[in-house]
Order: structure tokens, then sequence, then C-alpha cells
């Protein structure tokens, strides 16, 4: 066996292996989703879904906000209804959820 054509199909099928893990790494390495017992979460009030709140329950919750047209709310890295918030270090938050740090995005 010539040994350059090993060494090159070595680095081939380790190059392979990278490229086949890397998806799982990827998603492992995502953001967690924002546990609703986090104690921030907790002290800002945060709820995945705005509309569970009842009327006058929260009053700096305006009309129409929500964690989909937050400033925070990392709308580039939604996926499935979720992204990252800058309020509770890049943890996932729902679209539709809300909390106190709630600010408009411009
Ligand atoms: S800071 Fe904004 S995006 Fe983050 S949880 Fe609160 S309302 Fe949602």
């Amino acid at each position: 066996m010539n040994p350059p054509n090993t060494r090159r199909r070595f680095l081939g099928l380790c190059g392979a292996a990278a490229l086949a893990t890397f998806p799982a790494r990827s998603f492992a390495q995502s953001a967690a989703k924002l546990d609703l017992n986090d104690p921030t979460a907790k002290a800002l009030g945060y709820v995945e879904n705005v509309a569970s709140l009842k009327p006058g329950q929260e009053s700096a919750l305006k009309p129409g906000s929500h964690c989909g047209n937050c400033a925070l709310y990392a709308t580039a890295q939604e996926k499935a209804g979720h992204a990252p918030c800058g309020a509770f270090g890049g943890k996932l938050v729902a679209k539709n959820g809300w909390c106190r740090a709630y600010g408009p995005a411009a």
C-alpha cells in the first residue's frame, strides 16, 4: 500500500466524520430554552404566551407587545417560534412570550 494514499484516505475519513457529526454537535451546543422557574424569569414575570396574562395583571404590558417585537429578541436566530433573548443570557424565549424587560424593537 502506498503511504501517501493511506494518509490522504485517513485525512479524508476524518473530514467526513467531522462533517457527519457537525449537525449533532451544533444542536447540542445551541442555547437552552428559558426555564419558567429560572429566578430571573420569575423576577421579570416571563410568560411563554402573553395572551395568558389577565387584563391588568401586568401594568407594564402595552397592547401588542410580545417577545417577537422586542428589541432583545434575536429574530434572525429564530427557530420553531423561539429565539435567544438578551435579557436572559441568550436563552431561548417564545416569540409569543413577554416579560417586564420588554422594549420595542426600532
Ligand atoms: S426581554 Fe423581550 S424578548 Fe426577552 S423575554 Fe422579555 S419581552 Fe421577551
